[in-house]
């Protein structure tokens, strides 16, 4: 087995991944403050983000494309 050495994210997303309010596939996982990780869709990431900065969480992985 070949362990790839490019620099990635720490845990890439994948299609199995699914956003926390609808169940998309997750662009954005942010983690909070006192652990404990959320996942993403574009636009549910975008309709929280204000949301999510105020309580100090922080991206962890960011997929989005436009
Ligand atoms: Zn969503």
């Amino acid at each position: 087995m070949k362990a790839s050495l490019d620099k990635k994210p720490a845990r890439p997303l994948t299609a199995a991944d699914l956003c926390d309010r609808c169940s998309a596939r997750a662009a954005v996982e942010t983690v909070m403050m006192q652990g404990g990780s959320l996942l993403w869709c574009a636009h549910h990431f975008a309709f929280f983000e204000d949301a999510l900065n105020n309580f100090g969480a922080t991206i962890l992985v960011d997929e989005r494309r436009r």
